[in-house]
């Protein structure tokens, strides 16, 4: 058993981050394909330009339900998709919650400060 191995745990998450922006790039690049580059709700145009700043919902939040055909999927610019979320949040379950990003690290900067101000004070 390797269950002493601390990286892999690490390298399990890496992969499937990995896996999953994959399958995002996979969706967005199919959903830019079917569908005209604006905004569903404000009716934005984009281009190649700025095109990043318009986003693929999943009209039933479901972000692993993908239909080819792209029934699921609604372009929306960034700040129409947020307003879509918070609407879905205060009308429904969050079972949607975005993915906390950085590991709790037990990092004190201000101990590490008070040890240098100590190490001043008896220089
Ligand atoms: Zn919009
Ligand atoms: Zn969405």
């Amino acid at each position: 058993m390797s269950a002493s191995d601390p990286g892999k745990l690490d390298r399990i998450v890496a992969e499937a981050r990995r896996a999953a922006e994959k399958r995002e790039r996979g969706y967005r690049e199919k959903a830019l394909k079917i569908y005209p580059w604006i905004c569903g709700r404000c009716a934005r145009e984009f281009t190649r330009a700025n095109v990043r700043e318009l986003t693929v919902h999943h009209r039933d939040h479901n972000h692993d339900n993908n239909p080819v055909d792209g029934s699921n999927w609604e372009l929306l610019c960034l700040y129409c998709h947020d307003n879509q979320h918070q609407r879905y949040l205060v009308t429904a379950a969050p079972d949607e919650a975005p993915p906390s990003r950085e590991p709790d690290r037990p990092f004190t900067p201000f101990a590490q400060l008070a040890n240098l101000l100590k190490r001043n004070h008896t220089a």
